[in-house]
């Protein structure tokens, strides 16, 4: 029994091309394999279907006979796609058109390159909170497949001549046949011999032995901005791994603040607490205070109580180059532990005071 092409790609029988064409927009993006979450065996599943519902030679034959007898042109060049099961009569030799997938996939990626990219690269930072502040700038060592710097990534020994692949005859594409339970199908690959490059080297590098990228440790210094907030992540495009003949993938740097004890965010003001004496409460003083910019000396004006905020203004959290958000510190009320004849004595007055 085939598959029903139509409910993979949740289309209606009567959909228009343009309905297919949507449908297999939106399925091509979910579960495209080089997507975080995508899903290679239903990406294969949609690309299937929609080579078959987006022909309408194919479609018709699929609607009567639920099958598809037609071959189609020559192969387009998707790499790692594998349509062995594709419906077929068992033992019929035949090419499956890809070139309609193909033409999708430039449609929809812009430029069909993302299938020779370099992989994504993620790593985590840890910052003190002053750092998450202000900003910082880390080093980091990371061991990825990099560019070769002796041939930049052409595989070839400097001042040296390249020749047409003899594998592919200089195409970049390799046509092979494939065997399955239903037939026969040629399917283009990427040339493993010159990596899709079309040329090989007369002489191959020595340093990368004609790869075009070594694995080595290398330093990337990352610009941490000023107000990053702890599990938010920095993109670094193209500082992924290289890869032979293609476009290196992108570096996520994932930032974790540690808590501070004395400070915390709270939009773009910071927040601290200030003991303060229940003396001090009452009739105001001065305190020396530890901030993010150093010691400041703030005044407790007369009669404030517990969680009363004191706001410094412009020493909070950066917004641009010259704006700052405030710094807000809260006045917490601390009571002695115990009091003094004296001190009693002085207190028993106050409260004929009325206090
Ligand atoms: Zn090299
Ligand atoms: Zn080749």
């Amino acid at each position: 029994m085939s598959k029903d092409y139509y409910q993979i790609l949740g289309v209606e029988k009567k959909a228009t091309k343009e309905d297919i064409k949507k449908a297999f927009r939106t399925l091509a993006h979910k579960y495209h394999p080089d997507k975080k979450g995508g899903d290679e065996a239903k990406f294969k599943e949609v690309s299937e279907a929609y080579t078959v519902l987006s022909d309408d030679k194919k479609r018709a034959e699929y609607d009567s006979y639920g099958r598809v007898f037609s071959g189609g042109g020559g192969a387009g060049g998707a790499e790692g796609f594998d349509f062995s099961g594709f419906g077929g009569q068992n033992g019929v030799e035949f090419d499956i058109d890809l070139n309609d997938i193909f033409g999708g996939f430039n449609d929809i990626f812009g430029g069909g390159g993302r299938s020779h990219r370099g992989r994504d690269i993620s790593i985590d930072i840890e910052l003190s909170f002053k750092e998450s502040i202000f900003g910082v700038t880390r080093k980091v060592l990371i061991t990825k497949d990099s560019t070769c710097e002796r041939c930049t990534g052409s595989g070839a020994e400097p001042n040296t001549k390249t020749k047409t692949c003899a594998t592919c005859n200089g195409k970049g594409q390799v046509v092979e046949s494939r065997r399955s339970p239903f037939g026969v199908f040629s399917v283009s690959t990427t040339c493993q011999t010159c990596k899709g490059r079309r040329v090989v080297p007369e002489k191959p590098c020595t340093m990368c032995r004609g790869q075009g990228v070594e694995r080595k440790e290398e330093e990337i210094t990352v610009q941490v901005p000023a107000g990053i907030d702890s599990g938010q992540v920095i993109r670094m495009g193209g500082l992924g791994e290289a890869v032979s003949a293609g476009g290196p993938g992108d570096l996520y740097v994932k930032v974790h603040v540690r808590p501070d004890r004395k400070f915390r965010k709270e939009g773009y003001n910071i927040v601290t607490d200030l003991p303060v004496k229940i003396t001090d409460a009452l009739i105001g003083s001065e305190y020396k205070l530890d901030t993010l910019d150093g010691e400041v000396t703030i005044n407790v004006p007369p009669l404030r109580s517990t969680d009363e905020i004191l706001r410094v203004k412009g020493k909070g959290v950066p917004m641009d180059r010259s704006k700052r958000g405030d710094l807000l510190i809260r006045v917490k009320v601390e009571f002695p532990q115990k009091l003094s004849k004296e001190a009693k004595e002085l207190l028993e007055k106050l409260k004929k005071e009325g206090i």
